[in-house]
């Protein structure tokens, strides 16, 4: 007999071999999965017996997890500004940094009545489903290039509660969307962004299993960042904003494109919790 303490300790064991951080923690939320149970549950019967199919499906867990296939696909869900969000291999796994894009969305609506938000190649939803939950009378325009992706996005839009207030778009960028007359908007955009020739030094977890489609952007990283940018002085009016996320490294050559491109509008980088720049903060200038 095997308890799930000592699965969770095995688990982490197997995990810790093939240099997995965190071993301890990703065991616990496996062998919580496969008992069906959240995490602190599980800790609450560490004393108690596993049953022999629970030992199985852990096993089949763990023999994914060892070939880097990322933990949130394998459990299906991410948490991402407080929220549990579905995803899977159509869509990027949210990331804690892009949470800026939310706070600072958040910020600049301050009281803004009605606003509506354009998120740009929206994948699991995250940013625009979490500015829409954390605020009462915005409204969602979701766009994204991938079917598959909208069927996530759509999914967590019921899971986060707030369907009636989501509109999907297929489509790629802007191309495609039109802005409800007389409304405020506010553009966020997670685009792909990884240079073409970084694959073989990404994590394998990323290489081999988040979308390609959700990750590279050509030579440089920022084609399809260029194409949007290229969009908004026709899109967005006087006083609006857009806020795209980039790669740390991207912070002086974003800039750059930006002043080239949209010299009627004020640009800045703004840094993540960790100090990197991550973001670009479009506003196009009222009164010129
Ligand atoms: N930040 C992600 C990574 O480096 C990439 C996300 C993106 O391209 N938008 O893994």
């Amino acid at each position: 007999m095997v308890s799930y303490g000592q699965l969770a300790a095995e688990s982490a064991a197997k995990l810790d071999q093939v240099g997995i951080p965190k071993s301890r923690l990703e065991a616990e939320v496996l062998v919580a999965h496969a008992a069906g149970l959240i995490r602190t549950a599980l800790l609450a019967r560490l004393r108690e017996e596993a049953p022999s199919d629970i030992v199985s499906r852990v096993d089949a867990l763990l023999a994914r997890r060892v070939e880097r296939e990322p933990l949130a696909y394998i459990v299906g869900r991410r948490e991402f500004y407080g929220r549990d969000f579905v995803v899977n291999p159509h869509v990027l796994i949210p990331r804690s940094e892009t949470e800026l894009l939310v706070s600072t969305a958040l910020d600049l609506l301050g009281d803004v009545p009605n606003p509506v938000i354009f998120d740009v190649g929206t994948g699991s939803g995250a940013i625009g489903l979490s500015i829409l939950a954390e605020t009462t009378d915005s409204h969602l325009v979701a766009t994204d290039i991938s079917r598959n992706a909208l069927r996530v996005a759509s999914l967590n839009a019921g899971g986060v509660g707030v369907a009636d207030r989501v509109d999907f778009v297929i489509c790629d960028l802007l191309n495609g969307v039109a802005r409800p007359p007389g409304s405020s908007v506010l553009l966020t955009a997670n685009l792909p962004y990884v240079p073409a020739g970084r694959a073989p030094s990404l994590e394998p977890e990323v290489a081999r299993f988040e979308p390609a489609i959700a990750l590279f952007s050509g030579e440089g990283g920022l084609h399809v960042i260029r194409g949007l940018i290229s969009a908004l002085d026709g899109f967005l009016l006087p006083g609006e904003y857009a806020l795209l996320e980039l790669d740390e490294n991207q912070g002086e050559e974003g800039l750059r494109m930006a002043r080239e491109l949209l010299p009627g509008f004020e640009s800045a980088i703004k840094q993540d919790s960790s100090g990197h720049d991550r973001m670009l903060q479009l506003l196009k200038r009222v009164g010129i």
